[in-house]
């Protein structure tokens, strides 16, 4: 007997983890509602919009208490089955609300209610000649200049709202681009994916390239996770190209993830440049761009999307291949809310959708390198640089006993020195941003902490104290609070007071400074790095800004002030950092045919994870972390899960997960730990109490399922109306 369904059952958002049945709107043809469309509803006393899961034929909830829906918003659904499918995935996965993924999917007009359809906005484009073309000829036409500035940072195009948003004219000024040939209309998305123009290659692949994209080939239309591992320069994005016109070729969409900052100009103008539309998903866009790109990949005139860690939610009618670059990044993890990878979320997809993954890097994750050894993933190796670039030399810096001018040894000095003297450009990093990460008291010794958190004040320039922590800002004391003493001193170093050492040393390698503070303005980024490809900045002093994303050619010295914050830190991922963000830094150098050194300072040219990355190279070296990881019981060995909790009161957060730890041990058996409750490594923040505990299971399904049975019954402790509490699985950072 086949039930006829008479309720809608919808993801409403909400955090409880349930769904809700309604009755259909009057006069709602109950059997025509497919799942996916949106439904306006009220929820408690107001109105929200959910999305149908399903209708069904029987609901728990009582008569009388049954809600009528408003009305349906959509005749097709927006949310498909396989976008379906992957909300249920991520809510199972991450133990967290159904209602808030299947909000997490959808683009804000969307969650807002607005009709799913947006008229193509006309919108333009800079051409090759104009991103080619040199700005001083537009000396004397200043609002030209200014828009195709504009224009170049949207290589795939501006529409009119996103111009005016930068603040520049349009009108005579776009003419006059058009007419110098160097600005153009964006062409229109084309209609399918697989009437798309593909530009040639510009340059041939190499036999290892060639390899690589051939083995990726052979497996389009299956299921199959390659690993491409190269380092910087191997040429791993002509590898991207090559696969993704291939499988637009056959008419499907190549969905491409890059980190937050690999997003640059450069990139998307290379992708441009080989596939005629390319639709861009990133936080930088309106809402409404956002939405056009979402739509367009939904119904299939988008056959390539480029976005950041949200553009793994975005739908895709005729999907054939996905890739993440930059696969280790720690951007593709989200760090609020529901706390997914992209990356692992995006392997998901591609076994859904029954299609290939390429993720790349020159450093992968040890969770991937894990997976090759597990032969889930397939390795793919470019061992050496594309072109004639050579690999840089790495070496170790004993600084112990050398004198040290702001943290600049004699012996990094000279090579600076030297490599000026030969025409080169010198990059310098160092992460951590500020003058100094510390202002004491001469007298007792008394750090300037933040009042909101157990952290000290960084200083920026020599009368603002700021906590990179919670924000706090302030000018330094007059006089100590513990010894009344009005003389304090900077101690350490942070990237402003080594720009402004080596200002002194070589005033006139025109010394320049990118990091988060000095990159704040718009543009201003991309206004630093045309300084320096022409060469009128010599030295770059900078952060993890400089590590991805950019191409310095001229650069042939790397230096890497300290090494040593990754040696020692409190997070058991913090050494798989240090030698990812050293390998990618370094990989900045000698990019062209010069060879380039890298120079690398540290206090501990014997301890064993240095002298391995240095001497074996990023793959042995993480042998030897795997290995470790292994030996301890933690990830990817080990499936972790972490419980956090936080509250103004230092007691609340301890208390509720002790409590959560008394409901959690019943499902844990032995076979599931249970680490804590501790107090988080930074336990104040913010002014508010941190805690955590820790779960980590051998196998993955048992944690998973002692999750499923507690998670919900911590709700409804009392302990829990005390404290702020979110769950994250596999989380990146233990603090
Ligand atoms: P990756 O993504 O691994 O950093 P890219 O694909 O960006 O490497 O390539 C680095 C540089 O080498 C680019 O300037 C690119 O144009 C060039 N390149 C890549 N492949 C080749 C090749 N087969 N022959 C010559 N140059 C190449
Ligand atoms: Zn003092
Ligand atoms: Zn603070």
């Amino acid at each position: 007997m086949s039930a006829i369904p008479r309720y809608l059952r919808v993801a409403v958002p909400s955090p409880l983890y349930r769904h809700f049945d309604y009755l259909p709107a009057e006069h709602t043809d109950i059997t025509r509602l497919q799942p996916g469309v949106r439904v306006r509803i009220p929820f408690g006393r107001r109105d929200v919009i959910g999305v149908l899961l399903e209708t069904a034929a029987h609901t728990e909830i009582a008569a009388a208490k049954l809600k009528r829906a408003r009305r349906v918003l959509d005749d097709t659904p927006v949310l498909g089955e396989d976008m379906l499918w992957l909300a249920r995935w991520a809510a199972d996965y991450y133990r967290h609300p159904l209602g808030e993924v299947v909000q997490a999917l959808l683009p804000a007009p969307l969650r807002q209610g607005k009709a799913a359809e947006l008229p193509d906005p006309c919108s333009w484009r800079p051409t090759a000649a104009g991103i080619a073309a040199d700005l001083a000829a537009l000396a004397r036409a200043p609002k030209q200049a200014a828009l195709l500035q504009a224009l170049r940072q949207h290589p795939a195009g501006s529409d009119a709202a996103a111009l005016e948003a930068a603040g520049v004219t349009r009108g005579a000024a776009l003419r006059a681009l058009v007419k110098r040939g160097w600005a153009e209309r964006t062409p229109p998305a084309a209609a399918l994916a697989g009437a798309v123009t593909i530009a040639a290659a510009s340059v041939p692949l190499n036999a290892a390239q060639r390899a690589a994209a051939d083995t990726i080939h052979a497996a389009l239309a299956t299921f199959q996770a390659f690993l491409l591992e190269g380092i910087t320069g191997s040429g791993k994005t002509e590898v991207y190209l090559d696969v993704i016109a291939a499988s637009v070729q056959h008419g499907r969409q190549a969905l491409v993830l890059v980190p937050e900052i690999g997003l640059t100009p450069q990139l998307i103008t290379r992708f441009c440049a080989r596939f005629q539309h390319v639709a861009l998903f990133h936080s930088g866009l309106s809402d409404n761009q956002r939405l056009a790109t979402w739509l367009a990949a939904r119904d299939g005139r988008a056959p390539v999307v480029v976005g950041t860690r949200s553009a793994v939610f975005v739908p895709l009618k005729n999907p054939g291949l996905i890739v993440v670059d930059e696969e280790h990044d720690a951007s593709f993890k989200q760090q609020e809310g529901l706390r997914y990878s992209a990356r692992d979320l995006a392997v998901v997809r591609a076994q859904r959708h029954a299609i290939p993954i390429v993720l790349g890097s020159a450093t992968p994750s040890l969770e991937s390198l894990h997976n090759v050894r597990q032969r889930r993933y397939t390795r793919l190796n470019l061992p050496e640089r594309a072109g004639s670039a050579r690999h840089p030399s790495l070496r170790l810096l004993d600084i112990r006993s050398r004198p040290l001018d702001e943290g600049l040894s004699d012996l990094l000095l000279d090579a600076v020195h030297r490599h000026l003297a030969g025409g080169g450009q010198v990059l310098l990093f160092l992460n951590r941003r500020g003058y100094a990460p510390t202002l004491m008291c001469h007298h007792c010794g008394q750090v300037v902490q933040c009042r909101r958190c157990d952290a000290r004040m960084t200083l920026h320039g020599d009368r603002r104290l700021l906590c990179h922590h919670c924000g706090a800002e302030r000018s330094p004391p007059a006089h100590c609070e513990q010894c009344g003493s009005a003389d304090f001193g900077a101690y350490g170093q942070g990237t402003q007071r080594i720009e402004a050492a080596l200002t002194r040393h070589f005033p006139d390698a025109g010394v320049v400074r990118i990091d988060r503070d000095s990159t704040r303005r718009k543009h201003s980024m991309e206004k630093l790095f045309a300084g320096v490809r022409l060469g009128r900045h010599r030295i770059l002093v900078g952060t993890q800004m400089l590590a991805k994303g950019h191409d310095f050619p001229a650069v042939t010295l790397v230096g890497i002030l300290d090494a040593d914050q990754g040696l020692f830190g409190t997070d058991f991922r913090a050494s798989e950092r240090m030698a990812q963000l050293i390998i990618q830094v370094a990989g900045r150098a000698g990019r062209a045919d010069r060879p380039g050194e890298v120079l690398i300072q540290t206090h501990h040219p014997q301890h064993p994870l240095l002298t391995h990355l240095v001497g074996e190279g990023y793959g042995s070296f993480a042998a030897l972390l795997l290995a470790e990881r292994r030996d301890t019981g933690l990830p990817p060995f080990a499936a972790m899960a972490l419980l956090r909790a936080e509250a103004t009161g230092a007691a609340a957060p301890r208390v509720f997960l002790e409590a959560a730890r008394t409901r959690l041990a019943p499902h844990c058996g032995k076979q599931v730990q249970l680490l804590g409750p501790v107090p988080a490594p930074m336990e104040r923040r913010a002014g508010r109490h941190r805690a955590q505990l820790v779960l980590l299971a051998a196998q993955r399904s048992l944690l998973q399922r002692a999750l499923a049975a507690a998670l919900p019954e911590l709700d409804a402790l009392k302990e829990a109306r005390r404290v702020r509490w979110s769950l994250d699985v596999d989380p990146a950072e233990t603090h």
